[in-house]
């Protein structure tokens, strides 16, 4: 799960991490109300939507004055903002957030994954931070820094000033930079975080360590004990599919293709993408419902499948092992007659019930094409396309 980088300011803050001030503000009226309590001279308005690249889209503006405060308030709020995160179409804004300016010396890169080779948090540093560090890895990869943290231990002020000499941070603001590494390591555990990303830690003028972005994401299947993290989910910067996909617990990923997939089990839905790609087809999307589902389960999945409308043919790929495929096959024919499937239907099954759920497609009376082998399925639900 993604939040804004207010929030994830926010998180950081309570961990020790050095943030500037700042207020979020939903229109031009809040955001002067807010440039006016931050006090002048300067303030950065910065768009606030779940994609990183906002600077270079246009969405960060430095204001001078009140005014350019409301002038750049006005052009951001409400602009589709276009990143290379987000889609051709770009990302509505909604949400602003009024901030200092920072009086910056050093741009610097600091970023934490859990790295599961080494089954622990790995911290990425570098002193080229503010651009995409993507760029660095490939053209300068001597300059990220990388640090494996035990468990046990945590992360030592020997580790932090390690890492805060590699990137150039000097040893006179290293009690500045402690903090920012040790909190951000911290916040990373305690949250059950993904990924945790400060792009650009900055050095300022008089030697202070600050986090000028912030990126948090969480690991969804850790939510369920952090309330406090759910409360900032922002369903306006999700995919609407995704987010009823998410209901019912299905595992759904829209994708820019024209035919839709409907798989039980992560690695059979990769697979059946795979294939359908070597045939020279586009998946519309990923969508694994699950080994044990119901029928009611898949008639959603079906439903929220069927509502793009960019879907040209569907191809149903069921290994049934606890899931039975006559389970599937009643969910195809509910949602198809639920709907007035529109599209060719390619249908493969193999395993329990497979007889009873083909017999049952079969008696349905709905147009479906059946296949054998993914191969053949897969060449079907291609030529069905075209
Ligand atoms: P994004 O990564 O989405 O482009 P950032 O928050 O990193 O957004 O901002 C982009 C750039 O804008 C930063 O690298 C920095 O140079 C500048 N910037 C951001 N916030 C401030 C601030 N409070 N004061 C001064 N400059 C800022
Ligand atoms: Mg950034």
């Amino acid at each position: 799960m993604k939040i804004h980088e207010y929030q994830g300011k926010e998180i950081l803050k309570q961990f020790g991490v050095p943030v500037p001030r700042s207020i979020p503000a939903f229109s031009v009226d809040e955001a002067l109300a807010a440039a006016k309590t931050l006090g002048g001279p300067v303030w950065v308005v910065k768009a606030q939507i779940h994609a990183g690249g906002r600077g270079k889209g246009g969405g960060v503006k430095l204001a001078r004055s009140l005014d350019e405060v409301k002038t750049h308030a006005g052009n951001i709020l409400g602009m589709m903002l276009k990143t290379h995160q987000t889609g051709p179409e770009g990302q509505k804004v909604r949400r602003l957030l009024i901030e200092e300016g920072a009086d910056i010396k050093k741009e610097l890169y600091v970023g934490l994954v859990v790295d599961r080779v080494t089954q622990q948090v790995t911290v990425m540093a570098s002193s080229e931070g503010g651009m995409d560090i993507e760029e660095v890895a490939e053209k300068h990869p001597e300059k990220i820094h990388k640090l494996s943290i035990d468990p046990a231990t945590g992360m030592s002020d020997a580790q932090a000033d390690d890492l805060a000499g590699k990137i150039g941070i000097p040893a006179s603001s290293f009690a500045q930079s402690r903090p920012v590494f040790k909190g951000l390591y911290k916040a990373f555990w305690d949250t059950d975080a993904s990924l945790a990303e400060i792009n650009p830690l900055i050095l300022t003028g008089d030697g202070k360590v600050i986090a000028l972005d912030a990126k948090l994401n969480f690991d969804s299947n850790a939510l369920f004990r952090h309330p406090e993290i759910v409360a900032l989910r922002d369903l306006d910067e999700e995919d609407p599919a995704e987010i009823e996909a998410s209901k019912f617990d299905l595992a759904y990923i829209q994708l820019d293709g024209n035919i839709g997939c409907l798989v039980n089990g992560a690695g059979l839905a990769m697979a059946t993408m795979d294939t359908i790609k070597l045939f020279g087809g586009e998946p519309a999307n990923f969508l694994d419902v699950g080994g044990g589902a119901t029928a009611e389960k898949v008639t959603e999945a079906f439903k929220i499948m069927l509502r793009n409308p960019g879907l040209k043919a569907i191809l149903v790929n069921i290994f049934g092992g606890i899931m039975k495929c006559d389970t599937i096959a009643e969910g195809v024919i509910t949602a198809s007659k639920a709907v007035g499937l529109a599209v060719p239907l390619v249908v493969r099954m193999k395993g329990t019930n497979e007889d009873l759920g083909k017999k049952m497609l079969a008696d349905s009376g709905l147009p479906i094409i059946s296949a054998d082998t993914m191969a053949e399925a897969a060449q079907k639900v291609v030529a069905a396309t075209r």
